[in-house]
């Protein structure tokens, strides 16, 4: 089978420290991998956000997957992305790795099933925020940015709780020719909303300078306890809970080298459809 990436960029952003590293494949960090700076090797690998692609290449219809489940649980435990063909919204939740789709319902997913964007980190908690009462997104935004160390990093969220209403969506499977994401989002997206429901949400809260690789800011997906719903997260509404944040110092993007990546044009400034396929407008 064809190597889905034969290109690594591997940019880590160490503690105020900008290390350009060489490659990284994907062998996990062994113990007699020399230790050449005073940063803890173990920790430095669970710190890491590892990411497939970029926003702008999904924004331009690059919907193919690019790598397998099972290659992307190796790299996070925790994150978020889609699934190739753009078929519904993907969560990765405990390890779990579960599709979202348009019936609102969540399925497990083949380890051989590939993405052509997610981004994923192995979640450990450095802080956590419980929430007393009802508050809305917008409220629990900002005190959650209020409460995260530097605007420079990144940060995994992870909110357990219940909520009073959760509004998500998912997207459909799209066939070739593929149509631009917001033309998906403005024809064929599904809205669900749910009342009462225990579950959890997790995301990124990324920095504004990921605009183009990424989502700057939140961006959230949902799934249920019982892991049968869920979607991209568009508002919300939680009685009570807790808020898990991970501050993630590594950042590990693996570019597709397929033809449609490398002719792509990634120059036009896609910020106003980034918003229109994340945000709820309604
Ligand atoms: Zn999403």
């Amino acid at each position: 089978m064809k190597k889905p990436f034969q290109l690594f960029i591997c940019l880590l952003l160490v503690s105020g420290m900008l290390a350009l590293s060489g490659c990284v494949d994907d062998t996990p960090a062994t113990s007699d991998t020399p230790d050449t700076s005073n940063i803890n090797q173990s920790e430095l690998q669970n710190d890491i956000l590892y990411q497939v692609s970029t926003i702008d290449a999904l924004l331009e219809g690059l919907y193919d997957g690019q790598l397998s489940m099972g290659e992307l649980k190796e790299q996070g435990d925790l994150g978020l992305g889609t699934f190739d063909a753009l078929d519904g919204e993907m969560i990765v939740i405990d390890g779990e790795v579960y599709q979202m789709k348009t019936d609102g319902y969540a399925y497990s997913v083949d380890d051989s099933v590939t993405t052509p964007f997610a981004a994923v980190t192995y979640f450990e908690t450095d802080e956590a925020i419980v929430l007393n009462g009802p508050s809305n997104s917008s409220e629990v935004a900002l005190l959650v940015g209020e409460s995260l160390p530097s605007k420079n990093l990144m940060y995994a969220i992870r909110i357990d709780g219940t909520f009073e209403h959760m509004k998500v969506r998912s997207v459909p499977a799209q066939e070739e020719p593929y149509p631009l994401l917001v033309d998906v989002i403005a024809v064929e997206q599904a809205v669900f909303e749910l009342e009462n429901v225990e579950g959890s949400i997790v995301g990124f809260w990324l920095p504004y300078y990921v605009e183009g690789i990424n989502v700057p800011g939140y961006h959230f997906h949902f799934i249920d306890t019982d892991r049968e719903k869920g979607g991209h997260v568009l508002d919300y509404t939680i009685l009570n809970g807790t808020v898990y944040i991970d501050q993630t110092a590594g950042f590990e993007l693996s570019l597709p080298e397929s033809a449609e990546f490398m002719d792509v044009d990634l120059l036009r400034d896609k910020g106003d459809e980034l918003h229109t396929v994340e945000k709820d407008d309604e």
